[in-house]
């Protein structure tokens, strides 16, 4: 609804004569979902949200014209005993701190002069100009930045392990294929902040050794896809994307590539083959694909996140990254937060950060008094975490201890009202679907696990049924071949280890 807030903001800056003096900024997302469509007015920084077309009239009445904030209109956290707090001040944002989203809500993401204006293309020239490849893979190793697609690999080993293959040519690649239900971290990154990934994958380019990169993103998001090429074209307009950048003789160019919506597309290998024009479907490794990649050549692949971060280290320092987060997962992470949560929406926060905080200070808790019964974290690959640990820091090694996984970034949180097998059926039900069927553990045994939950479901289940499960689900695990089979079972493995009680309630109390 937001283009329409801004069409009628336009038309009474116009009826009132105000059109040269009020400047209207389309952003990308702010990331408070829940209080969309948000209008914020500045200098006061006055917070509006949940905005419709007739309130519009009001702001640039009251606001605008007589210089009294419309309090009635403010978020219900923006405003505390007659009070305006600014953005920063409000719960959802006090614990972020914003590094990949840093320009989301606040540049015109069509308009390359206002990323230029908060220090766009600003890494790239050092680079380029200051710096040799061999010296920005160490930074990007020093930093510490781990993938944020959801593997938590070194960023800076596999630019390294690109850059030290041999090949007459060589890729960089974006994945924007997220497929997460419930997840659209990258998705916003795209909307708000276009440039960053063009300036972070040009920099890959030269630090690898490559001319060429493809963005791979879903066809499902229109708006990226639209944004992302205005901003390429407007890139290739400024010399910043084509021959001789910054006057140097690095050359670079990048191009679109559209999915059609395939989970399994976010598969690195299967990525590939559908970038080759092929089926999606991904192909055994080793060889990988810093070696054999984009037609088997060298290829350096990072999802948006991961590259939202690049620009940022190379301007401040692999210790200023470093410094944020905990001592194995540097830096901050992007989650979509859903579910049963009054905040919903898209938050970044230093990784350390504790699911309870997350959970209760940047969400505001659960709706309606109910209590938290669990936080589903890795989407479908990953599990379900239970009240007992939300004071564990979130990193990648305490979610995998944990038996679930950071995955890209999907965050749903379960009330007391969630009933734990069918969050995993529905987990279950969506792996089920995205198998691309090329090998039985995870086409044939995805299949049977849910059959057994179905029949558990229902109450037909046997108490036996239980070890079936886990028999299955650790058979999956072990044997499929790609990630999307070996986390396939997370979801009914986490549930079972700790909700175990609602699977035999369903089996005991059948009737
Ligand atoms: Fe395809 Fe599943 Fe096998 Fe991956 S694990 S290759 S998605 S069948």
């Amino acid at each position: 609804g937001c283009q329409k807030i801004i069409d009628k903001m336009d038309t009474e800056l116009k009826k009132h004569q105000l059109e040269t003096e009020v400047k209207v900024i389309k952003t990308g997302c702010f990331g408070l979902c829940e209080a969309g469509p948000i209008v914020i007015v500045y200098p006061e920084g006055a917070f509006y949200s949940r905005i419709e077309e007739k309130d519009v009239e009001r702001i640039v009445e009251e606001h605008l014209l007589k210089g009294r904030i419309v309090t009635s209109l403010l978020f219900k956290d923006a405003v505390e005993e007659g009070k305006v707090k600014s953005i920063d001040e409000v719960g959802f944002y006090q614990k972020q701190q914003r590094v990949a989203l840093r320009n989301c809500g606040v540049i015109n993401p069509e308009e390359i002069d206002e990323y230029i204006a908060f220090d766009g293309y600003k890494a790239l020239a050092k680079v380029l100009t200051e710096m040799t490849p061999e010296e920005v893979i160490d930074v990007m190793k020093k930093s510490g930045l781990r993938g944020r697609g959801g593997g938590g690999f070194p960023s800076g080993l596999k630019w390294e392990f690109t850059a030290k293959a041999t090949g007459d040519q060589k890729y960089v690649a974006c994945n924007a294929d997220e497929g997460d239900p419930g997840a659209f971290m990258d998705r916003s990154v795209l909307e708000g902040d276009p440039h960053a990934i063009i300036e972070a994958m040009a920099i890959a380019g030269y630090a690898v050794g490559a001319d060429m990169g493809y963005v791979y993103i879903r066809a499902e998001y229109p708006i990226a896809v639209k944004r992302l090429q205005i901003a390429i074209e407007a890139a290739k307009e400024y010399g910043l994307l084509g021959k001789n950048i910054f006057g140097t003789d690095f050359n670079f160019d990048l191009e679109i590539r559209l999915g059609a919506g395939a989970f399994v597309c976010g598969e690195e290998t299967a990525l590939i083959n559908s970038i080759e024009g092929k089926r999606g479907m991904p192909r055994p490794r080793p060889p990988f694909p810093a070696h054999k990649g984009i037609w088997n050549k060298p290829t350096l692949l990072n999802n948006v996140e991961t590259y939202a971060n690049v620009p940022q280290i190379m301007l401040k320092g692999a210790d200023w990254f470093a410094g944020i987060g905990t001592e194995k997962s540097k830096g901050t992470k992007v989650f979509a937060l859903g579910g049963k949560i009054n905040n919903t929406g898209l938050l970044e926060i230093p990784m350390g950060t504790t699911l309870r905080e997350v959970i209760y200070e940047v969400g505001g808790g659960i709706p309606n008094g109910k209590a938290f019964k669990a936080v589903q974290t890795g989407g479908p690959s990953g599990g379900c975490i239970p009240a007992a640990h939300l004071d564990t820091p979130i990193d990648y090694d305490n979610l995998i201890a944990l038996g679930s996984m950071m995955g890209s970034g999907g965050m749903i949180v379960m009330d007391e009202d969630n009933c734990m097998v069918d969050i995993a059926r529905f987990f279950l039900d969506f792996t089920v679907d995205e198998s691309c069927g090329k090998c039985a553990p995870c086409r044939i045994g995805t299949k049977r696990m849910l059959e057994l939950l179905d029949k558990i479901i229902e109450g037909k289940g046997e108490i036996e049924d239980i070890g079936r499960l886990e028999d299955l689900a650790n058979t999956i695990k072990s044997a499929s071949l790609c990630g999307l089979g070996q986390t396939a079972p997370n979801p009914v493995l986490s549930t079972l280890h700790y909700f175990k009680h609602e699977y035999e309630a369903h089996i005991i109390d059948k009737k």
